[in-house]
């Protein structure tokens, strides 16, 4: 049997359901006392209430105007009935513990707010408990077991007995109870007269007609954290009271907290019910007088236990099995008064009680506050139910599951303003709590409609018996009518006489066979309603394997269900991981384009740097070659000085030679005349007008401009160099075009030709000038009034193109790549543009200046002024620490670099020998020297 546990057998803690119902939290408004005055609390609408703060409390506040609101499920006002509070707050509680589903009730707040008048209520103004009664017995009244049916366990469970040890209990509660009992006599308190009028009965819908029923009630007060049986059937002494004897708390097996050993009474009406309810009232009143306790400071715990078993397949009785009985409860609990020990102005003991009567409402409070923060924050903090006996008790109503309300009664009076706020706060948190709601649990697998069913059949069976009695009663014949005449007739029966002995018995055989033909009538009947009830059987297990058929498609069809669900939250998961993988996809192409972008810059630096080194190769390549040219420049300067050198001392020890022959002659002729007295020396007449006699002894054969000693000395490189400089300089048209005046001397000196040529191409340009007197040097400037600056540019043809971007501009200038006596005569300014290896391998330019003069003998000498220095620097060398190329580590220059511009502008320097070019381009080469 797939049903074969009873709903509260469950898997423990945990409900198997994942839906929860907040608990139900209820405001009550009780009107206001006559003797109060102040009224606190207003309803706003029939979810919200609003408290104010009472003008005592506004005072001792500085005067603070205070208005809070609060909401619930929903605010019954002071003018809501017994039976409309019923109606939405305990009714549908009524209606779950009659489909098995457990729930729990409370009320609270301070005392004298109604809580009691809510749950109890008073004659004309039930509360809560004996309507829920009522409803109770309304709808399961006509399917009601007999009485001790069903049977309490001492383990909070319910057994089925069987209907001969329920009539033996039966019995023995009979003549137990003195009072004869009839069903008319009701025998009622007028305490607890007319608690509901009859108009306002209700009755709950969906009653299983085919369960039998049975109410047991108990009632429990807790004082002070014990538990005390109400119900506790004990002899009260009126002289030495006994102190009752406190219960204690059990878990069942379905983890329920029950008071173990509490009396369970079974009820069987709603007088009957609320009469036990009364004498356990009245019982907590005598103790508590007894006691000198205070009823306000106990909470009371009425609870309703509803038994339900499936009835047999015949519907006649109860089914034997304890595990188709359902015990669902309603515990009505009425709070103690929540106010503060300061309020109950208790002293001693007292006080000690009161404490603790807070303590468990405290208790209360902690449970529902952790229960809300497990819910809320996911966390599984312990919840301290064994803290207090009531909390203890309901603790799987919170845990498992159940329906939960709570009734908060307050009484609007200015004096209860502060805990009435305090029971705003814990109501408000409590709405928050959500408790797993019951789930509906089918009982039995039995075809439905079997009490019916039985019902009718009965019904039939006394109609047809009674229409078969009919006849007998002299009424019109029926089918048992014909039944009677179908027997043998019988005989007459009228006795003739004493001794008539043939009526007798023939009226005794007759008789005897109508016996006989009635036992084989009644042994047909049974036979055939054997048949006719096997038949039924048959169509009821076939009924029944229907249903398990049905009951079992439904189980397919959830697993359907279930698999189609699972099927679905793998859809969401593949979705969700799809979006997962496209964001993903997304961020690589992001990457990848960032790493493409990378790679074209990285290509297109490449590039640029091999295009920089392509440029560097090539300069380097370019550089060589200067370098070669440079190399093969020097080489045959130096191999020209060399020359040269050697030609000047061939023609100075000539000179010399031609000096001593002269001398020699001179000798021979003073020789000879003294022999020939008018005899000349071999001198032209000009000279030998001209110089002096003592010079005319050595006349050089030179024909110098200064005849400075040291103008010829040996070893005067610079001149030397210059006159090279010069020749090589010097076009070779011009030097052919002037070549008389040496010739002429040559001849007439008788020097060798190749001297003599060399020579006269030496001065070539020479104006004849004074041989004698001191050298010509009158420097006198050009007018630069005849129209600006005019340059002249010599480039020399060695030169490189280094294609600069800042160039000299240089506007009307004559270019020339060698300096000539016509284009100096022209201009007034000169610049030589000399290019040198600088020590950093680059190529330096210098644009060394100067400015054109007339030399008295008509030539022209240039003065340098300025040398500007142009460089070309490669920025990724330019860190290299750069060297002076001009000067060494002393600040000196470099003879090399010096020789050779010096070489270079020498032609430029001085058109003219004898011109002061020494001191000239020594002071101009070093401008920088003359800088502070
Ligand atoms: P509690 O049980 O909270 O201490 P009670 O239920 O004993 O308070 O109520 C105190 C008094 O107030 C009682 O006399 C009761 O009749 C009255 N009372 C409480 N609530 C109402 C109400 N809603 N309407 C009329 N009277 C009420
Ligand atoms: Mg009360």
């Amino acid at each position: 049997n797939r049903k074969g546990k009873t709903p509260r057998r469950l898997p423990p803690k945990k409900a198997s359901n994942s839906q929860k119902d907040p608990v139900g939290v209820y405001c009550r408004v009780r009107p206001l006392g006559a003797e109060d005055e102040e009224c606190c609390i207003e309803v706003i609408s029939n979810t919200t209430i609003q408290l104010h703060a009472p003008d005592g409390l506004k005072a001792n506040r500085n005067g603070e105007f205070k208005e809070t609101q609060y909401s619930f499920k929903k605010v019954f006002g002071i003018k809501t009935t017994q039976g409309e509070l019923f109606e939405d707050v305990a009714k549908p509680l009524v209606e779950d513990i009659i489909h098995c589903k457990n729930g729990l009730l409370f009320t609270y707040g301070v005392t004298g707010s109604g809580k009691t008048h809510t749950m109890t209520g008073s004659p004309g103004q039930g509360g809560l408990l004996p309507r829920s009664l009522d409803m109770i017995f309304n709808s399961i009244g006509p399917y009601q077991a007999k009485r001790y049916v069903f049977k309490p366990d001492d383990k909070n469970g319910m057994e089925v007995q069987n209907q001969v040890d329920a009539l033996l209990d039966r019995q023995k509660r009979d003549s137990q109870t003195t009072v004869p009992k009839t069903p008319t006599t009701r025998r009622i308190d007028p305490e607890f007269a007319d608690m509901i009028s009859p108009e306002e009965a209700c009755k709950a819908d969906g009653v299983d007609e085919d369960s039998s029923y049975s109410v047991f009630v108990s009632y429990i007060e807790i004082y002070n954290n014990y538990i005390y049986d109400l119900l506790e059937e004990t002899p009260i002494d009126p002289i030495k009271p006994k102190p009752p004897q406190s219960k204690i708390l059990r878990e069942d097996q379905n983890h329920n907290m029950y008071v173990a050993g509490c009396t369970e009474v079974e009820v069987k009406s709603t007088e009957e019910a609320f009469e036990v309810f009364w004498r356990g009232q009245k019982k907590r009143r005598i103790a508590n007088t007894q006691l000198n306790r205070e009823s306000s400071r106990s909470h009371s715990v009425f609870i309703i236990k509803l038994a339900q078993a499936p009835l047999d397949a015949d519907g006649d009785n109860v089914l034997q099995d304890k595990n188709q009985v359902n015990v669902s409860q309603l515990c009505l609990v009425d709070l103690a008064g929540s106010e503060r020990t300061s309020r109950t102005r208790a002293e001693g003991s007292r006080l000690r009680e009161a404490g603790n009567i807070n303590q468990s409402l405290m208790t209360l409070r902690t449970c529902i506050e952790v229960l809300r923060e497990n819910q809320m924050c996911g966390t599984n903090k312990m919840v301290p139910y064994r803290d207090s006996k009531v909390t203890h008790l309901f603790k799987n109503y919170f845990d498992g599951e159940g329906k939960v309300r709570m009734v908060v009664c307050v009484n609007p009076k200015a004096d209860d303003y502060e805990e009435t706020l305090l029971v705003m706060r814990f109501a408000e948190m409590t709405q928050e709590v959500e408790v797993a709601r019951p789930v509906d649990r089918p009982i039995c697998g039995f075809a439905a409609g079997r009490r019916q069913r039985n019902q009718a059949f009965k019904e039939e069976l006394t109609r047809r018996l009674e229409e078969r009695g009919g006849p007998l009663d002299g009424e019109s014949p029926t089918v048992l009518n014909q039944l009677l005449q179908s027997f043998p007739p019988l005989p007459p029966c009228e006795i003739s006489g004493p001794n008539d002995d043939v009526t007798l018995p023939r009226l005794i055989e007759a008789l005897e066979k109508r016996h006989k033909i009635r036992q084989m009538m009644i042994e047909e009947y049974n036979k055939t309603a054997n048949m006719l009830k096997s038949v039924l059987q048959e169509q009821d297990s076939n009924l029944l394997s229907k249903e398990n058929f049905i009951q079992e498609q439904r189980g397919k069809l959830g697993e359907k269900d279930k698999m189609l669900q699972n099927q679905k939250n793998e859809i969401d998961r593949l979705e969700k991981k799809s979006k997962m993988l496209e964001y993903k996809i997304d961020i690589l192409q992001k990457t990848t384009n960032i790493y493409e972008e990378d790679k074209r810059s990285l290509q297109h630096e490449l590039e640029s740097r091999e295009q920089r080194l392509q440029r560097e190769m090539s300069e380097k390549r370019r550089m060589e070659a200067r370098m070669q040219g440079i190399v093969t420049d020097s080489k045959l300067k130096w191999e020209k000085e060399c020359e040269r050198r050697v030609n000047a001392k061939q023609l100075e020890m000539q000179n010399k030679l031609w000096v001593k022959d002269e001398k020699l002659k001179q000798l021979k002729a003073i020789v000879t005349e003294g022999k020939t007295e008018n005899r000349q020396p071999q001198r032209p007449s000009r000279e030998k007008d001209k110089v002096p006699a003592k010079r005319s002894a050595s006349p050089s054969p030179v024909p110098t401009v200064r005849p400075d000693p040291h103008f010829l000395r040996p070893g005067s490189v610079s001149v030397a160099s210059c006159i090279s400089e010069w020749e090589q300089g010097v076009p070779q048209s011009r030097r052919q075009g002037s070549q008389s005046p040496p010739d002429r001397r040559k001849r007439a000196q008788g020097l060798p030709d190749s001297l003599s040529r060399r020579r006269g191409r030496c001065w070539a340009k020479e104006v004849p000038v004074q041989p004698t007197g001191p050298p010509v040097r009158p420097l006198h400037r050009r007018s630069h009034s005849a129209g600006g600056e005019r340059w002249v540019d010599h480039k020399p043809n060695t030169n490189v193109d280094l294609d600069t971007v800042l160039q000299p501009n240089l506007p009307n200038a004559i270019k020339v790549n060698a300096p000539s006596e016509k284009a100096l005569s022209k201009c007034d300014k000169y610049v030589l543009t000399h290019q040198e290896v600088a020590s950093d391998g680059e190529i330096q330019t210098k644009l060394i200046k100067g400015e054109v003069f007339k030399t008295r003998g008509g030539g022209q000498a240039v003065q340098f002024t300025d040398i500007e220095t142009l460089k070309q620097e490669n920025p990724v060398a330019a860190s290299r620490k750069r060297r002076s190329s001009e000067t060494g580590p002393d600040g000196e220059p470099k003879e090399g670099d010096w020789t050779d511009v010096e070489t270079r502008c020498s032609v430029a320097v001085e058109m003219r020998a004898g011109s002061n070019l020494g001191p000239g381009y020594q002071h101009h080469g070093y401008p920088k020297r003359r800088k502070p």
